[in-house]
């Protein structure tokens, strides 16, 4: 479907952002806003945080498109075909009961990661779609693994950013109904914890990047990463997004989040070390032109895994909606070939018991 097709429909503008174009609130925002603001920097602010409220990247640059690129994008878009990824059913004895270290990965950015007693969530998003509505938007084509009820009693869960495909409403009211009594503690980026106050939900800590938080006998720091926020076209970056390098006794886990390529990588393992294991997004990153800032591809990947030393790595953000224009299988093959970034399937639990 083409722009014009999008436009000439009666759904209102916010429902048509959806499918390709979760790009297109902050577009909007910044007609309306104007771009690039180069007003004075409060000097003791981090240089992150700009005087009207909003956040840029760690290279003083908000994310922007003009709304010509935007069409251009749409107009040159090709239709992508769905696929379903082949998964294997959950060991959830094994899930229950870890015996060591170990991550599955539940599709989209959604991983269970189990480390020294505490398990941990990532990016959660066991919905059909990538929206506030659920008759619009990117519809998935690879069904969670694991279901929200499958899954073990959560005593994490980290939330990269608050696009609709990594912070998804119905996925944190599920998890909050499954665990009444002992519901999450929930780590997200600055300005991010109202979203949660609104709907009730109180174990919620917001980080800035850098700082981070001690649970039991593992940290969680929360790190840059060069992207950008929005859920409307009127909060363009008005929360802060960020990765998070979560440091337990058995093993150091960076969780990406959703990032272009940038020297926040080799900051992060200079700042606080190597890690062992990347969790690296490889999917959403065509074409190049306007993506390229936003969303690494699988070789920028690897060079993310070579920068922050870890030994294994395993590939997100791919195969589970349909985002951009390069096929959906597209992303895993390019992983695979870069010898460094696995590709488990969905359900696929691996262990990460230094023996394996
Ligand atoms: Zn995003």
């Amino acid at each position: 479907m083409n722009l014009s097709t999008r436009l000439n429909s009666t759904l209102p503008r916010e429902i048509l952002m959806f499918r390709k174009s979760l790009f297109l609130p902050a577009l909007v925002s910044s007609l309306i806003a104007g771009c690039g603001s180069t007003s004075q920097l409060d000097e003791n602010a981090p240089a992150h945080h700009r005087p009207d409220g909003t956040f840029v990247n760690t290279n003083g640059e908000a994310i922007s498109k003009s709304f010509g690129a935007l069409l251009k994008w749409q107009r040159e878009s090709p239709d992508v075909e769905p696929i379903t990824l082949p998964s294997v059913p959950p060991q959830l004895e094994n899930l229950n009961n870890p015996k060591a270290a170990q991550v599955t990965w539940i599709g989209h950015s959604t991983f269970l990661l189990q480390v020294d007693g505490l398990n941990i969530l990532t990016d959660p998003i066991f919905s059909d779609r990538a929206s506030p509505v659920n008759f619009a938007g990117p519809k998935r084509s690879t069904p969670p693994a694991i279901t929200v009820e499958q899954l073990p009693v959560i005593d994490i869960v980290l939330i990269s950013h608050n696009h609709y495909d990594h912070l998804d409403k119905d996925s944190v009211k599920a998890l909050d109904k499954k665990q009444p009594d002992n519901p999450p503690q929930y780590y997200v980026p600055l300005g991010q914890k109202a979203w949660f106050d609104k709907r009730g939900i109180e174990r919620v800590v917001e980080l800035d990047w850098w700082a981070s938080a001690a649970v039991e006998h593992v940290t969680v720091h929360a790190v840059p990463v060069q992207h950008w926020s929005s859920r409307s076209p009127f909060d363009r970056n008005k929360v802060l997004w960020a990765g998070f390098l979560i440091d337990s006794p058995s093993i150091r886990t960076l969780f990406v989040g959703d990032s272009g390529y940038s020297n926040d990588f080799k900051d992060i393992a200079a700042r606080l070390g190597e890690v062992d294991l990347a969790l690296v997004p490889i999917g959403a990153y065509d074409p190049r032109w306007f993506m390229k800032a936003a969303h690494m591809n699988p070789e920028e990947a690897r060079q993310v895994v070579l920068d922050v030393g870890a030994t294994r790595a395993i590939g997100m953000h791919w195969g589970t909606f349909s985002l951009t224009d390069e096929p959906m299988n597209e992303p895993g093959e390019r992983a695979d070939a870069t010898g460094v970034i696995e590709t488990p399937k969905p359900g696929q639990t691996i262990s990460l018991s230094v023996d394996d």
